[in-house]
């Protein structure tokens, strides 16, 4: 079974729609995703529509859609993710906005052996940026394998004979899963990568070989830019981009 694991869409509707004429994600058995197809970017609508419509998808929500959806409150996001979070409520159609409502709370179990979860398995608020927090995560997982995004930061977590090591995901990076290992692996983002590399990221994973094959895209980040400042979203959210902080 081929697997196409995918995060942090961000309402960036040129990432995503690049993303959605991959030649992989044809290749590919199940679909699935980590959270926030909404918050930071100029499109939440058009992207939740887009999304509605991917075959074979399992997800889990994230904490912007969690907070755009009014499920929670924004007080706790920093002023740029807060502003766009208000902003974005009042860009979304009823229909789509009662999706992201329904969306998933993770961590989800796909077919028995993988984990899907927004920040860590035990908490969909949770950043795991270190070694403690992915053990800390590996703690509360049932299965060998585990996703999260999050962070939007592409790496892998290794945890072996209670030895943690870490390793982060390069452009074109395929590794080989044993299975006396537990891992909990992240595809980096789609609308708005942090690794200082301005390129969206997925991984497809093959549950048949037991590999990850991690995949890096460029978009046309000028224009998400200019629709981010045309609609008067904070600048801080568009000059990331490029940047890929
Ligand atoms: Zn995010």
């Amino acid at each position: 079974m081929r697997y196409l694991v995918f995060s942090d869409i961000h309402s960036n509707l040129e990432a995503f729609e690049k993303f959605l004429g991959h030649k992989k994600l044809k290749q590919v058995d199940k679909i699935l995703f980590l959270g926030d197809l909404v918050g930071y970017g100029p499109n939440p609508d058009e992207v939740i529509s887009r999304f509605r419509e991917l075959p074979r998808l399992q997800a889990v929500r994230g904490n912007h859609d969690k907070v755009i959806a009014d499920l929670e409150s924004s007080a706790l996001f920093n002023p740029a993710a807060a502003f766009s979070a208000e902003w974005s409520k009042l860009n979304i159609a009823p229909g789509n906005f009662q999706y992201l409502k329904n969306l998933t709370k993770g961590p989800l179990v796909i077919d028995r052996f993988i984990t899907i979860c927004h920040g860590s398995t035990f908490d969909e608020d949770y950043y795991v940026f270190s070694q403690f927090e992915a053990s800390e995560s590996f703690r509360f997982m049932e299965t060998s394998i585990g996703f999260f995004g999050h962070t939007h930061f592409p790496i892998i977590y290794f945890l072996r004979n209670e030895k943690l090591d870490v390793v982060p995901l390069a452009e074109n990076t395929r590794i080989k899963l044993d299975s006396r290992t537990r891992y909990l692996i992240n595809p980096g983002s789609i609308g708005q990568p942090r690794d200082k590399n301005p390129a969206a990221s997925f991984l497809v994973f093959d549950s048949g070989k037991m590999e990850i094959q991690f995949t890096r895209f460029t978009y046309e980040v000028n224009k998400t830019q200019r629709k981010i400042r045309e609609a008067g979203l904070p600048e801080l959210l568009a000059s990331r981009l490029e940047a890929g902080v």
